[in-house]
Parts: structure tokens; C-alpha cells; sequence
């Protein structure tokens, strides 16, 4: 897979700790990703479900957890998301959709609420 350093050891399977930005937003399901690998025309984002109340709040500017302080946050807003069409991704400082790419590959494992994705230009 060419010769990148990766922000954490790719063998093992990351946890919340590596949610150590927001990338972006999936919008409707209000996943939570965050790049940690960029080549040529791949993209592997680490992916978060959020919780049922996190959903329900419309949490979509924290990484990890919603964090109380986050005041950008539309769950701290009390407002409806910015990240709305279904499946797309938004760019959390922008709240625009970031075009271009499409989901390649889905790796899942047991037990994990963190899924990785890999997305190909289009
Ligand atoms: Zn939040």
C-alpha cells in the first residue's frame, strides 16, 4: 500500500482515541470521521457511529463523543444539522459537501463501533 506513515499502527484496530480530528460528517447517519491516510487518489477515513442520543441532538462537530463545551456544535446549538443529504460527507468548518470521491471499501470488525472507509476519486 505504498509508503505512507500512518498516524497509528495500521495493524491494529483503532479505538476512539484515534479520532483525533473531525474530517468530515456523513450526513443523515451523522458518522463521524477522521482522515488517517491520504495517497494519491485514496482516501482511509476511521468512522464513528454516533450514539442514539448524540443523533438525536444533532451532534456533528465533535471527533469523538459530543464534548458539553463544543459550542459549534448544533447539538449544543439545539438546531438541526448542517449535514443532511443522505450518505454524502460535509466538511465540518465548512458545512459544505466535499465532492469528488466515493466509497471503495468498507472494513468492519466484531464488537467495534469504528468501521474504516476507503474512498477512490471519482
Ligand atoms: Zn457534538
Amino acid at each position: 500500500m505504498g509508503e505512507s506513515v500512518p498516524l497509528f499502527n495500521m495493524n491494529e484496530w483503532p479505538t476512539n482515541l484515534a479520532m483525533t480530528s473531525l474530517s468530515a460528517v456523513k450526513g443523515g447517519s451523522l458518522e463521524k470521521m477522521c482522515l488517517i491516510k491520504e495517497e494519491g487518489d485514496e482516501r482511509v477515513y476511521i468512522v464513528r457511529a454516533p450514539t442514539l442520543l448524540e443523533l438525536q441532538g444533532n451532534c456533528d462537530q465533535c471527533a469523538r463523543q459530543h464534548q458539553k463545551t463544543n459550542t459549534r456544535c448544533s447539538m449544543w446549538l439545539k438546531r438541526p444539522t448542517y449535514a443532511t443529504a443522505e450518505g454524502e460527507l460535509y466538511d465540518p468548518s465548512t458545512k459544505k459537501i466535499i465532492y469528488g470521491w466515493r466509497l471503495a471499501e468498507v472494513e468492519t470488525r466484531r464488537h467495534s463501533r469504528i468501521v474504516k472507509e476507503t474512498y477512490v476519486r471519482e
